[in-house]
C-alpha cells in the first residue's frame, strides 16, 4: 500500500522533470516508449492468463497471446515474475525523465505510467492483498469517489413521493410507474436501431470516422452487466444487450450512445485509428479493464449522451420516433423524465454500497436491502447490481464518478453551451489521445 503512495509521487516528480532537461533525439524517446509499451501490453495479457476479465480486448500481434493459457493457478513464482516485470517497467519510464517531450508523449507517458500502476494493483490483489476501497479506486482508477450519507438518497425519495402517482410505499410506485415505459421484448430490436442510427447521424456530425466502421448488437441473458462493448479491432465492435431485467425506454438512447456512439465504440475506432495505427502505439491495441483507461472510456461513453443529446433533444426525439415504435403512450412522458432526473441523484449510491460491502461493512444480504431503500431499486435489481459489484468492484465509480470527472473538464474548457462545437471538439479529443483522470482534474 505505502508502495504505491510511493510510486504515485514519483509519477508526479517525473512528470514535472520531462519539461526541464534539453531535448535529446527524439526517435531515441520514441523507440524506448514503444519499447516499453510493448512490455506493457504483454504483461496485461500476462495478468490475463490469471483473471480474463483483465483483458477487456485485444487486436495486437497474435503471436504475443499464442502460448498464453487461461485460469492459471497465481503462484509465488507468478507473482514473483510479474511484480518484477511491472517494476521494471515503471523504472524503465522514471528513467525517461531525462528527455524533453511534447504534449501528446507526456500524455502517452503519463498514460503508460498510471496504467502500469493499475497492472501493479492487480498483482498485489492476485497475491491476495486487498485495498480499502477507496484505495482500490485510487491505485486503479486514478481517482476517489465522494461519500453520501442515506439523508442524501432519502430527500430524492421524498422528491419522488410528491410526484408519483398513487399512495403508500414509493419503491412500489415508482415500478408500477416506470413498468409502463419497458419496451416490450418484441420491438426491442426496432427501437435499438432506430436510437442507434440516430446516435451514429449525430456523432458523424461532428468527428469524422473511418468509412469502414461497424458494429453488431446481440440480446444476451444471464449477465452481471445491462451492456456490454466487445471491441474487436479494425473497427468493429459486438455489442452484447442482456435482455434479464425489464428495459425502459430511455434505455434504449443511453444503451445506443453509451456502447456504440459516441461511446465506448467510437472511443475504441479513434484509438484504433488515431494512435495504434497512426502512430503505430501498441498499448492502445489492448484494454486492460481493472485500470485508468475505463474511468476516461466510462466517464466518455456517459457523457456522450449529453453531448449527442443537448437540452430537450433526446426526449423529443424519443417521444416522437421512439414511443410509437415501442408502442407506448407518450402522455406520461413528461412525468417521467421528471422521475428519471430525480433517479439520477441515485448514480452514487452504487458507490457507497460497493465501498461499504467490499470494506466488509455490510454482507450481502445487508447491501441489498440498502440499495432497495435508499436507491428504490426492486430486489431483483439490487441482486444484480451486488453481483455486479462482486465480480468488478470498485469498477462501479467509473460510471457516475468518470461522467462527473469528464462532464465537468468539458463544461470548464468549453463552457455549458449546448450547440457548442468546442464541447465536441474537447470530447474527441478526450477520444482520441491518451488520457488519465488524474489529468483531467481541476
Ligand atoms: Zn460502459
Amino acid at each position: 500500500m505505502n508502495k504505491i503512495i510511493s510510486i504515485l509521487a514519483i509519477v508526479l516528480i517525473v512528470v514535472s522533470c520531462s519539461e526541464k532537461k534539453e531535448p535529446i533525439q527524439q526517435s531515441d524517446l520514441e523507440l524506448k516508449m514503444n519499447s516499453i509499451a510493448e512490455n506493457y501490453v504483454k504483461l496485461v495479457l500476462n495478468i490475463g492468463q490469471y483473471d480474463a476479465d483483465f483483458v477487456d480486448a485485444y487486436y495486437g500481434p497474435e503471436e504475443w497471446r499464442a502460448n498464453l493459457k487461461s485460469n492459471l493457478l497465481f503462484d509465488s513464482t507468478a507473482y514473483k515474475n510479474l511484480s518484477t516485470k511491472s517494476d521494471e517497467l515503471l523504472n524503465e519510464l522514471e528513467s525517461l525523465g531525462e528527455y524533453k517531450a511534447d504534449e501528446l508523449e507526456t500524455l502517452r507517458f503519463r498514460y503508460l505510467y498510471k496504467q502500469i500502476l493499475a497492472c501493479k494493483t492487480k498483482i498485489f490483489m492476485l497475491n491476495g492483498v486487498l485495498l480499502p476501497f477507496d484505495e482500490e479506486t485510487k491505485a486503479f482508477y486514478d481517482v476517489s469517489a465522494p461519500t453520501h450519507n442515506d439523508e442524501f438518497f432519502q430527500s430524492t425519495i421524498s422528491e419522488l413521493d410528491k410526484i408519483l402517482p398513487g399512495e403508500g410505499d414509493v419503491a412500489k410506485r415508482l415500478n408500477d410507474f416506470k413498468m409502463k415505459f419497458v419496451i416490450p421484448i418484441e420491438k426491442l430490436k426496432d427501437v435499438f436501431e432506430a436510437a442507434i442510427k440516430e446516435c451514429r447521424t449525430r456523432t458523424l456530425n461532428h468527428i469524422k470516422l473511418p468509412e469502414e466502421e461497424s458494429f453488431k448488437v446481440e440480446y444476451v441473458k444471464d449477465k452481471p452487466w445491462g451492456a456490454y462493448n466487445w471491441y474487436k479491432g479494425n473497427f468493429y465492435s459486438v455489442i452484447e444487450v442482456n435482455t434479464d431485467l425489464p428495459i425502459y425506454i430511455d434505455r434504449a438512447v443511453d444503451l445506443a450512445a453509451h456502447e456504440g456512439y459516441p461511446g465506448h465504440h467510437v472511443y475504441n475506432v479513434l484509438l484504433e485509428s488515431n494512435l495504434a495505427k497512426k502512430r503505430n502505439w501498441v498499448e492502445f491495441k489492448v484494454y486492460a479493464l481493472f485500470s485508468p483507461q475505463s474511468l476516461i472510456a466510462e466517464g466518455t461513453a456517459n457523457y456522450g449522451i449529453d453531448v449527442a443529446f443537448p437540452g430537450d433533444e433526446r426526449t423529443e426525439f424519443e417521444k416522437e420516433i421512439l414511443f410509437p415504435l415501442a408502442g407506448l403512450d407518450p402522455n406520461d412522458a413528461e412525468l417521467y423524465y421528471k422521475v428519471l432526473e430525480l433517479q439520477k441523484n441515485f448514480s452514487y449510491s452504487g458507490n457507497e454500497a460497493a465501498r461499504n460491502l467490499l470494506d466488509g461493512k455490510w454482507n450481502r444480504e445487508q447491501t441489498v436491502s440498502w440499495l432497495q431503500k435508499n436507491a428504490l431499486r426492486t430486489k431483483e435489481s439490487a441482486d444484480k447490481y451486488v453481483s455486479f459489484i462482486e465480480k468488478y468492484r470498485s469498477y462501479v465509480i467509473n460510471y457516475n464518478l468518470g461522467m462527473d470527472i469528464v462532464k465537468d473538464y468539458i463544461e470548464r474548457n468549453g463552457g455549458t453551451e449546448d450547440s457548442s462545437v468546442k464541447r465536441w471538439e474537447l470530447f474527441e479529443r478526450l477520444l482520441s489521445t491518451p488520457q488519465t483522470p488524474g489529468g483531467l482534474v481541476k
